[in-house]
């Protein structure tokens, strides 16, 4: 039987620990993967330039393959690599019968046009969920490969014992990378699904006369301390996705992470809450290997269709 929150208690407060989650998943798509007798999945990685936060995200996705017996492979361009030159990138590991998944790092440099390099990666293998025939696929109510980080959240959540189904979630933010696959998710009917979502942005009067209603609360805004005690339900649940770097002399690095909600004041309202660090990061990685180890089995099965 399922648990009711993976979770440490804190001020009363179940803290929805992403780590524990995610590696409890880890285990199962590590588990998944020693099965497969074919080959390894594989995810195709393409870094562009030399931005450090995008290379210790890679790092820490390739790390993530290794752990789940995966085969990763990363290309990588200059700060000045052209258009073209991403979309060689790009056609090279659509052309890889040994890749199954492929993720271009985000974000790109100023001069490349993001969209139009997103869309040249083969649908069958776009794990990251960014394709516009994903998001389609989202939309229509028939997911193939769902953003991992909106995905990580819903997971977090229903393996977690929270079930959203008739529940009113709030979301505020609303990009493609999470606020508004997350609503389109949680709207789908079935497994994540069946919520009533509402979604609030920069342009909302008065956040707090939405956030009040939710029995769950997404923040994905990118703007720490959005979210104060004041604009919370009692016993809501309330998922926190944002990571903002703020000032911090004591620490080594000069800063630390925090995420859009006033973590310890909204922890004396909600009945559970994600932390950042430690929350839905580790989430989004997981389900990266989710969609590849999914986009695998799909490759295997068409190859063993064919042969
Ligand atoms: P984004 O593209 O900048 O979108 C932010 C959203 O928040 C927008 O829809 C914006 O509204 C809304 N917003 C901004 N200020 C607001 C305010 N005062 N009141 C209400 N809404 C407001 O950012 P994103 O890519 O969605 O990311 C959001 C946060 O999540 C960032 O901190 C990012 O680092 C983090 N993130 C974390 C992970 C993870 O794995 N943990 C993954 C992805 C992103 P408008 O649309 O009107 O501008």
């Amino acid at each position: 039987m399922k648990r009711l929150f993976v979770v440490s208690i804190h001020m009363g407060v179940h803290i929805l620990d992403g780590k524990e989650t995610a590696s409890a998943i880890r285990a199962q798509i590590a588990s998944d993967v020693a099965a497969l007798k074919e080959r390894k999945p594989g995810l195709g990685v393409i870094l562009v330039g030399d931005n450090p936060a995008s290379i210790s995200y890679v790092k820490g996705k390739e790390k993530a393959c290794a752990e789940a017996g995966m085969l990763s492979r990363e290309l990588r361009l200059p700060e000045t690599a052209t258009h073209d030159d991403v979309v060689a990138a790009v056609e090279s590991l659509n052309a890889a019968a040994d890749i199954d998944g492929i993720l271009v790092q985000l974000p790109l440099p100023a001069h490349l046009d993001e969209s139009a390099i997103l869309a040249r990666i083969a649908p069958d293998k776009d794990v990251d969920g960014l394709h516009v025939q994903s998001l389609g696929s989202l939309l229509k109510g028939e997911p193939v490969f769902v953003p991992c980080t909106p995905y990580g959240v819903a997971m977090m959540l229903s393996h977690n014992g929270i079930d959203v189904a008739g529940k009113h979630v709030v979301i505020v933010g609303r990009s493609t990378l999470v606020g508004k696959s997350l609503a389109n998710l949680l709207l789908l009917k079935g497994a994540h699904g069946d919520a009533t979502v509402t979604v609030c942005h920069s342009s909302t009067p008065d956040l707090g006369v939405h956030t009040r209603q939710a029995d769950v609360l997404v923040a994905a805004i990118g703007r720490p301390n959005t979210i104060t005690a004041d604009m919370v339900k009692p016993g809501s649940v309330v998922i926190d996705v944002g990571v903002n770097r703020v000032e911090d002399a004591t620490r080594k690095r000069g800063y630390r992470l925090v995420g859009d909600v006033d973590y310890e004041a909204v922890s004396a309202v909600a009945s559970a809450i994600t932390p950042v660090p430690g929350g839905v990061g580790p989430m989004t990685i997981t389900m990266l290997l989710k969609n590849t180890l999914a986009a695998a089995r799909m490759h295997l099965q068409k190859k063993g269709q064919t042969d």
